[in-house]
């Protein structure tokens, strides 16, 4: 195992002027030294002096005439070749959008010349597998993005579901439930990532725009299993991220609210995260290293100041109008450089799926052989019964023929077996049909016993050949090499990649040794001078104060810089927090106006955060406190806080009635009716008919009503006083009037009857 640590390796590329930026005629500001490994940014606004060109130098530099193939010999190819051998290995992209990302890791498509990374390491990973010897591989790929902090399984059929990272002791950050895929060809490999290439698309209205703040990770996982010198069999297991990171450039917020303004601050947290990983991890003083901070951190951990291998690739324009994030990419890739990692290789983890398919194919293959065992043994043994000498002979001869002749002798074999079972059970059947003495009931017993034996047989037959198929599909996944290729061929072609990786070794140490010369230069020019006169000795010190007095102007004006930077990202943090809290505010105001206390009270105290999960989730409520049972939750309709009955849902969705939508707060206002009844107000009666009604319920007990001059025996209550007794009944007013008229009707009436003309008590 190597516990070397080494650095992150840095490398730049400049895309050419694209079409629009030509015609605008921008002027190109970087010039690239690809011999030194050197990247000259000049600022047009200043003079041609040096102070005004910026010089940045990293481990290896393209300019826009460098070819994809080149890049992938040069920088990527000895990083997938560490993967090959066990190691973990990452790849990452970063830079604004539009400087040639994609087209680094990707490429494009149908096009061999311009095919990027990705599809480079496919060819790469399996032509070195076939060439391999003794050895059995199994290669996966999975496909993922991150968009706004959400995990996106890019290879899953259900898009809209979100993936959870977890954390073992063992295997570290891993995703869960990330569907991979094994795949045995270039092209099935192919396939994986344009399928994944295909769902990155779907989903996002502008593709330009989601995919410039989004991240895309491919994962390549490289098992290998081989013999070691113990006798025993050793896995090593290489993981190869390829992470194409969204645009580095910073989000304008203007007029960002709701949706976008989550979304750029969370592109803004994963991309920020990085830039804080990596300066934690070059500054070394700091012990806490914020990995947790995001999604993509957390998931490239192994890869900053892990034990993983990294090539970071800076893409930068040439276009003077790009400037500033230009010095910001270099600035950040120069920082990244100092990064220090401790590869190792991956030997027998817990976790390989090689080992599980390895172990998986040896129980089907006992099982298949424990059955066709069983099988031959009573072959055999019926065989022996046959007394038949020559089928002895052949299955002792067995030992004798070689692997495929025993492979086929045994597939015969088997066909035999099943042949001759059947046949002799046909036959057994035919004898039962055609022997006489046999009574009828005992003829159909034998005979559903034999049905039921050619049953079981054909089921196990079946069996039998379904274990044969998954153990060919099982193996067919597991890659061995030195098949189908010409070991001729193999050979030359193995001395031509070691000459070129040679070739391209020498190239990085002379651009190591040329970078340190340089600097050296500088440091030692004092020590070897020896001076002449006095004057020459002020000369060449004078010379080199200004020299000195050039760079501590440029590492001011550097220092400035990264102030600004810091400054105007400040100001953005504070602008988003004042966004943030703004949304908080409405929020809370809400809660205070329209969430009961009590109930808000129950609910702070059962919140709690998962961490893992990034979510706040409530805390079971207990009956009694050292109980452990929980109270079960009344069973609520999906998506309601309370229980819903039925016809209180159907009123919900088919009418507009609010009395059924209770679960809208922001609608618990009610409309008031408008009023439909008056106040109560008294009748005004006229006076007159006061004063009329008012005699009229006079006490009537002392009326005298003089009847002297009539002589009526028709009322039979009047006495022979001539008094009229008030009655006791209620009718009391009623006989009032009638007695009254009756008093009043005149003699001459008497023989025709007399009816009140109208009501009411005026005379006529
Ligand atoms: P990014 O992914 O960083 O947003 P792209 O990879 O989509 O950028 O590149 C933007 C455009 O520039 C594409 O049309 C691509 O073909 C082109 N391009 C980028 N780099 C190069 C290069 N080195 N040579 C030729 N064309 C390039
Ligand atoms: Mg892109």
């Amino acid at each position: 195992m190597s516990t070397n640590t080494e650095s992150i390796k840095v490398v730049v590329r400049c895309r050419p002027m694209n079409d629009k930026e030509r015609a605008a005629t921008f002027e190109s500001v970087v010039s690239v030294d690809v011999k030194l490994g050197q990247i000259i940014v000049r600022n047009p606004r200043e003079s041609l002096s040096c102070k005004s060109s910026k010089v940045f130098t990293f481990d290896s530099v393209y300019n826009w005439k460098s070819k994809q193939i080149e890049l992938y010999d040069e920088s990527f190819r000895p990083l997938v070749d560490s993967v090959l051998q066990g190691f973990n290995g990452t790849i990452f992209a970063y830079g604004q959008t539009g400087t040639g990302k994609t087209y680094t890791m990707e490429g494009t498509r149908n096009d061999p010349e311009r095919r990027g990374v990705i599809p480079n390491s496919f060819d790469h990973i399996f032509t070195h597998i076939s060439r391999s010897q003794n050895q059995q591989y199994l290669v996966r790929a999975s496909y993922l993005e991150i968009y706004q902090e959400e995990i996106r399984d890019l290879l899953s059929k259900d898009q809209a579901r979100q993936l959870e990272l977890r954390e073992r002791p063992d295997t570290g950050v891993y995703v869960k439930n990330l569907s991979s895929f094994v795949t045995r060809s270039k092209e099935e490999i192919e396939n994986v990532m344009n399928v994944g290439n295909q769902n990155r698309s779907v989903g996002s209205t502008n593709m330009n725009e989601h995919s410039s703040r989004s991240h895309a990770i491919f994962v390549i996982t490289v098992e290998c299993s081989e013999l070691g010198l113990d006798g025993e069999n050793h896995i090593r297991v290489g993981k190869l991220n390829l992470v194409d990171l969204a645009g580095s450039e910073r989000q304008t917020k203007t007029g960002a609210q709701g949706e976008r303004l989550k979304e750029a601050t969370k592109i803004n947290l994963s991309l920020s995260a990085l830039g804080n990983v990596i300066s934690a991890l070059v500054d070394g003083r700091s012990s806490h290293i914020p990995y947790r901070d995001s999604k993509l951190t957390r998931l490239l951990q192994d890869s900053l100041g892990g034990n993983a291998r990294t090539v970071m690739v800076a893409n930068i324009g040439p276009a003077s109008y790009n400037l500033e994030e230009t010095l910001t990419t270099l600035h950040y890739s120069s920082r990244a450089k100092n990064i220090k990692n401790t590869p190792c290789i991956n030997e027998d983890p817990k976790d390989a799926q090689l080992r599980k398919f390895q172990e998986e194919i040896a129980r089907l293959k006992a099982q298949l052989e424990k059955r066709t065992g069983k099988k031959n043994r009573r072959h055999k043994r019926r065989a022996g019964d046959c007394s038949d000498g020559e089928n002895q002979e052949e299955e002792s001869g067995d030992d004798d023929v070689d692997n495929k002749d025993d492979e086929n002798k045994e597939k015969d074999n088997k066909g035999d077996y099943w042949r001759e079972q059947q046949e002799m059970l046909e036959k057994e059947r035919k004898a039962i049909m055609e022997d006489h003495s046999l009574v009828a009931e005992e003829k159909v017993q034998l005979l559903q016993e034999k049905e039921k034996k050619m049953a079981d047989l054909k089921r196990e037959q079946k069996e039998g050949e379904l274990l044969a198929t998954k153990i060919k599909t099982m193996e067919s996944k597991l890659l061995v090499g030195g098949k189908n290729i010409v070991d001729h061929t193999n050979e030359q072609q193995r001395m031509l990649e070691l000459k070129r990786q040679e070739i391209d070794e020498q190239k990085w140490k002379e651009r190591e040794m040329r970078q340190q010369m340089e600097s050296r230069d500088e440091e030692n020019l004092e020590l070897k001078e020896t001076y002449t006169s006095l004057q020459q000795e002020v000369d060449i010190k004078t010379k080199k104060v200004k020299k000195l007095f050039a760079k501590l102007e440029a590492v001011k004006a550097e220092i400035h810089e990264i102030q600004e930077a810091h400054i105007s990202a400040r100001q953005q943090l504070e602008q988003t927090q004042n966004e943030l809290t703004r949304d908080l505010k409405l929020k809370s105001q809400m809660i205070d106006n329209f969430i009961p206390l009590e109930d808000k009270n129950k609910i702070v105290t059962r919140a709690y955060f998962d961490e893992e999960d990034e979510y706040w989730k409530m805390k079971p409520i207990t009956r009694v406190e050292h109980d452990p049972r929980m109270m079960n939750r009344p069973q609520s309709a999906v998506g309601f806080r309370r229980p819903l009955s039925h016809h209180a849902r159907m009123a919900m969705m088919l009418s507009l009635d609010m009395r059924y939508k209770a679960e809208n707060i922001l609608l618990l206002e009610m409309d008031l009716p408008s009023r439909t009844t008056k106040n109560y107000q008294q009748p005004v009666i006229a006076p007159k008919v006061v004063a009329a009604l008012k005699d009229a319920l006079k006490d009537e007990d002392d009326l005298e009503v003089d009847a002297s001059g009539f002589d009526c025996s028709l009322s039979p209550v009047a006495s022979a006083s001539g008094s009229i007794r008030k009655p006791k009944s209620g009718r009391s007013r009623t006989s009032k009037q009638l007695n009254t008229r009756t008093a009043s009707c005149s003699p001459q009436n008497l023989t025709s009857p007399m009816y009140p003309q109208s009501r009411g008590l005026v005379p006529k």
